[in-house]
């Protein structure tokens, strides 16, 4: 540990759907301005855990705190609202909308609330608004697009918007669920290019990703879990040798 703030901090978290333990006392601390990384086999629960830090899931047992702040009791958006931001394993986009409305949708329900949206006071901010999500646009490289209809786009486009989404909200923290999912190598590359970029700028993010290119390109710190447990944690370095580690992921 640096002695940075702490942004998140999960404490003996746990988590039972039915007789099945999808967490078992899960600790977790993300300094501030770190990427972390959470991998794992398929059906270890990393989805679950990123859904127990954004308030979607409430945890049977322990604790998560942001900048300090337990989150028990908050709801979804208003867990957004305090700057917990997360970019969705499936994409959830607008897709008869342009790429640049698409952008400032998020952008105003972050600035006047989700459950106090005014379209006539919205309207005189419409300006400010569309600087900012034109400047997200650039940063993702699809500025030249912003007028296409979003449904159109390339799978490794859509997944740059829906970033682009994210971001507009100049998020406290990122959570990232397998933002490379289902991208060539080619648009895998880009996006560690745009997330190097993002992580330069000192942004806090959590990523949960199968690529290993991208977890040990980007990862300043690993959590392993496998079946709801944590397995290994560490440096990508550290990580890298671990045998469990290893043998979670061939044999699973
Ligand atoms: P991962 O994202 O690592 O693939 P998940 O967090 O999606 O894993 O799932 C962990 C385990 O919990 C799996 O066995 C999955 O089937 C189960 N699970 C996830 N969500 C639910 C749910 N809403 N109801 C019942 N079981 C669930
Ligand atoms: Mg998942």
């Amino acid at each position: 540990a640096s002695g940075a703030p702490l942004v998140l901090n999960v404490t003996d978290v746990e988590k039972n759907f039915g007789g099945l333990k999808a967490l078992n006392n899960i600790n977790l601390q993300i300094e501030e301005g770190k990427t972390h990384a959470i991998i794992g086999p398929n059906g270890a629960g990393k989805s679950t855990l990123l859904n127990v830090c954004i308030g979607r899931i409430p945890p049977d047992r322990g604790v998560v705190e942001f900048d300090g702040v337990p989150l028990t009791g908050m709801a979804p958006h208003e867990i957004n609202q305090i700057g917990v931001v997360r970019v969705f394993q499936t994409p959830e986009i607008f897709p008869d909308l342009s790429l640049l409305h698409n952008v400032m949708i998020p952008a105003l329900s972050k600035r006047e609330g989700a459950f106090r949206f005014n379209p006539f006071r919205s309207l005189a901010r419409e300006h400010e608004i569309r600087d900012d999500a034109e400047h997200v646009l650039a940063d993702m490289n699809l500025l030249e697009k912003k007028d296409l209809e979003a449904g159109n786009l390339s799978r490794g486009d859509k997944r740059r918007l829906e970033l682009a989404m994210g971001l507009v909200q100049r998020p406290r923290l990122l959570l990232l669920d397998e933002p490379t999912a289902g991208m060539s190598r080619h648009d895998t590359n880009r996006t560690i290019d745009l997330l190097k970029r993002i992580k330069e700028r000192g942004m806090t993010k959590v990523i949960i990703e199968h690529d290993m290119h991208v977890v040990f390109s980007l990862a300043d710190h690993i959590t392993v879990l496998a079946q709801g447990t944590i397995i290994a944690e560490g440096t990508p370095d550290q990580v890298r040798g671990n045998p469990k580690v290893q043998e979670a992921y061939l044999g699973g």
